[in-house]
């Protein structure tokens, strides 16, 4: 049986510092490989399981995005707005407090929506897709799943926290694992209105959903 994460101060705040140590370089790749394949600039942005704000801030920084950093965790909800306090972007990013399985924004609200490394842990990823999905504007565009940007950093951190947590190359093995690419990739299949791309190379394996400009209803 798989055992279920907690969310609570002290993983928020390990989070927090893996971020700005081992995996400070991956957020502003893995924003310019987004900015690269939707090709989005202005408008709405959400981040979904932000965490600390990490690819909020990176985001909002290579772009002119206003930037909402939306988790369900109240600790990581305080270290997300401390850390865009001090990258002085409380102009751009906004924090929300909810859960990707009911998200608390209008239909067609944003025209980009990112996520990184938390896909993992939702527990009903169709519910939380179809959610994605809803409120992507037609035209828009979500980039969502898990990795390191690159081989060259994938590799380095890999090899790295292995040393550091050798608990963490088994949770690693299992996110990657083909069986649960297959979910994620049936889950989020058949969306309305939307096209749906799967990357799954060195940069790490990646939901692309496209919606349409024209909706049926
Ligand atoms: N995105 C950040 C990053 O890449 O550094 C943080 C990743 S952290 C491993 C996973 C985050 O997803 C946590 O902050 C957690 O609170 C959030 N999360 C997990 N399940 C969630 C859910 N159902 N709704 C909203 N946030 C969720």
């Amino acid at each position: 049986m798989e055992e279920k994460t907690v969310f609570d101060k002290k993983s928020a705040e390990e989070m927090d510092e893996i971020s700005k140590t081992l995996f400070a370089p991956i957020y502003p790749v893995i924003a310019d490989n987004i900015i690269k394949t939707s090709g989005i600039k202005e408008g709405v942005c959400i981040d979904l399981g932000s965490g600390q704000g990490s690819l909020a801030i990176s985001i909002a920084k290579k772009t002119d995005l206003f930037v909402y950093a939306y988790d369900f965790s109240g600790d990581a909800i305080e270290i997300a707005q401390r850390n865009i306090k001090n990258c002085n972007l409380s102009s751009q990013i906004k924090t929300v407090e909810g859960d990707v399985h009911n998200i608390l924004f209008e239909n067609c609200f944003a025209d980009l929506i990112v996520s990184r490394g938390s896909m993992f842990f939702w527990d009903k990823p169709n519910l939380a897709f179809k959610e994605i999905n809803r409120i992507l504007k037609p035209g828009g565009m979500a980039y969502v799943g898990g990795g390191f940007g690159n081989k060259e950093l994938r590799d380095d951190i890999v090899n790295k926290m292995i040393i550091k947590d050798p608990k963490w190359e088994e949770k690693y093995k299992r996110n990657m694992s083909e069986e649960k690419r297959k979910i994620f990739a049936e889950a989020s299949s058949g969306l309305q209105n939307s096209k749906t791309e799967i990357i799954n190379d060195d940069s790490g394996f990646w939901i692309v959903i496209k919606k349409n400009t024209l909706m049926t209803m």
